[in-house]
C-alpha cells in the first residue's frame, strides 16, 4: 500500500490522480488532499477518499466531516505537504507555488511525484540539491518528462545524447500569424490533443511551456541545452524520444492522456492496467514531426535566452507570464501583447539570488511588480 498526498487535489492532474487512487484502491490512498480554494469539490473529495486530513490553503470555510481532520491555510499546506503518513506527495498545483510544495515535501524526505515544472523551471538547483541531500526521489509526472524517464528506464542519472522533446504546437498552430493578434481566449484554451488547466493550455498556444519543459529536462536529466531538441508533433502520440550515443532513438508512445504518467509515477517501475484506448496505428497514418517556428512562437525563444542565462531569469520569467497569461484571460490583452510583457519585464529584470527559497520568492514578487507596471501601461 502506497500513501498518497496529492497537493492540487481540485486541479486537472490532482482530479485525475485521485482516479487512479480510486482504480487501485488496494494499492494506493489518499492520506491528504489539499485544495487552494475549491471548498466544495475538497469536501467532495474527502467524502469520497476519505484522507486524514484535507486543507484549503487560500479559503477559510471549515469542511465537517467524520475522521477526516480539516485545516486552513499556509500551515495546513505545509502540513500536507510534508505529512508523515504519506510515501509519495504529488505536487499538482500550478505556478510558483509548486516550488514551496516541492521542497516542504523533500525537507521531510519524501519522494516526489511532480508535475508542476515550474518548480524545476524556478527553483531546479534547490530541488535537486535538497533531494539529493534527503535521498527522496523526483518522479516526473509531466508527459515529455515522463517519456524521458521511461525511455531512460526510470532512472534519471543514465547516460544519453540528446533529448528530443515534442510539442504539438497549441490551439493556435494553424491561425495566420497575422491573425495572432486577434485570437480571444476562448480560442486559445482549444487545444487540439490534450486536456488541461487553463494557465497550462494558454502556455501551449505560446510554446512558453515547451520553454519551461526544456529547463525541467535541463534539470531533471542533467542535460545541457544544447543536447535538447523540440519538435513540434502534430499527433501527440510520440511524447518524447531519447537518443543515444550509439544513434539508436527510443521513443515512448500512447494516446495523448496525463493518467498515464499520473499511474506511473506511482507503479513504477510496475505497469498496471491504465483504462486507456489503445493507439490504433493503421488509422494514424503518417506522424509528423517539424521544427519550431520562432516566429509564431517568441515566447519559446525567450524561454530559451533564459535557460541560457540562468540564475534567476528563469524565475522573471515565470513571474511575468503568469501575470501577462491572467490578463489575456481577463481580456485586458491581446495574445501578442503576453510575449511583449514577457519581453519588457526581462529587459529591466529585478536584483536578485536564485541561492534560497527566500530569495527566488523576493524575485518573484518582484518581477510579478515589473510585470504588472508593464501591464498597466499596455493597457492604458
Ligand atoms: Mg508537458
Amino acid at each position: 500500500m502506497k500513501n498518497i498526498s496529492v497537493i492540487g487535489s481540485t486541479g486537472s492532474i490532482g482530479r485525475q490522480a485521485l482516479e487512479v487512487i480510486g482504480r487501485y484502491p488496494d494499492r494506493f490512498r489518499a492520506v491528504a488532499l489539499c485544495a487552494n480554494e475549491s471548498a466544495e469539490l475538497l469536501a467532495a473529495q474527502a467524502g469520497a477518499f476519505r484522507p486524514e486530513l484535507a486543507v484549503l490553503r487560500s479559503a477559510d470555510k471549515n469542511i465537517s466531516l467524520p475522521g477526516v481532520r480539516f485545516a486552513c491555510g499556509e500551515e495546513g499546506f505545509e502540513e500536507a505537504c510534508a505529512y508523515p503518513a504519506a510515501d509519495i506527495v504529488l505536487v499538482a498545483v500550478s505556478g510558483f507555488a509548486g516550488l514551496k510544495a516541492a521542497l516542504c515535501a523533500l525537507a521531510a524526505g519524501k519522494d516526489v511525484a511532480l508535475a508542476n515544472k515550474e518548480s524545476l523551471v524556478v527553483g531546479g538547483g534547490l530541488v535537486l540539491s535538497l533531494a539529493e541531500k534527503k535521498g527522496a526521489r523526483i518522479l516526473p509526472v509531466d508527459s515529455e518528462h515522463s517519456a524521458v524517464w521511461q525511455c531512460l528506464h526510470f532512472d534519471r542519472k543514465a547516460p544519453f545524447s540528446r533529448i528530443l522533446l515534442t510539442a504539438s504546437g497549441g490551439a493556435l498552430r494553424d491561425v495566420p500569424i497575422e491573425k495572432l493578434p486577434c485570437v480571444t481566449a476562448k480560442q486559445a484554451l482549444c487545444h487540439p490533443n490534450w486536456k488541461m488547466g487553463a494557465k497550462i493550455t494558454i502556455d501551449c498556444a505560446t510554446m512558453l511551456n515547451k520553454g519551461f519543459e526544456v529547463m525541467e529536462a535541463m534539470h531533471l536529466y542533467g542535460a545541457k541545452l544544447s543536447q535538447i531538441e523540440v519538435l513540434v508533433h502534430r499527433e501527440s502520440v510520440v511524447h518524447s524520444m531519447v537518443e543515444f550515443a550509439d544513434g539508436a532513438v527510443l521513443a515512448q508512445m500512447g494516446v495523448p492522456s496525463m493518467e498515464l504518467p499520473i499511474q506511473l509515477a506511482f507503479t513504477w517501475p510496475e505497469r498496471l492496467s491504465c483504462d486507456l484506448p489503445p493507439v490504433d496505428f493503421a488509422k494514424l497514418g503518417a506522424l509528423h514531426f517539424e521544427e519550431v517556428d520562432k516566429k509564431r512562437y517568441p515566447c519559446f525563444s525567450l524561454a530559451l535566452s533564459c535557460a541560457e542565462k540562468g540564475g534567476t531569469y528563469p524565475c522573471i520569467l515565470n513571474a511575468a507570464g503568469e501575470v501577462a497569461v491572467q490578463a489575456f484571460l481577463r481580456g485586458q490583452i491581446k495574445y501578442t501583447q503576453i510575449a511583449e510583457i514577457i519581453e519588457s519585464t526581462l529587459s529591466q529584470p529585478p536584483e536578485g539570488s536564485a541561492e534560497s527559497y527566500a530569495a527566488l520568492a523576493e524575485t518573484d514578487s518582484l518581477a510579478r511588480a515589473r510585470a504588472q507596471t508593464i501591464l498597466k501601461g499596455a493597457i492604458a
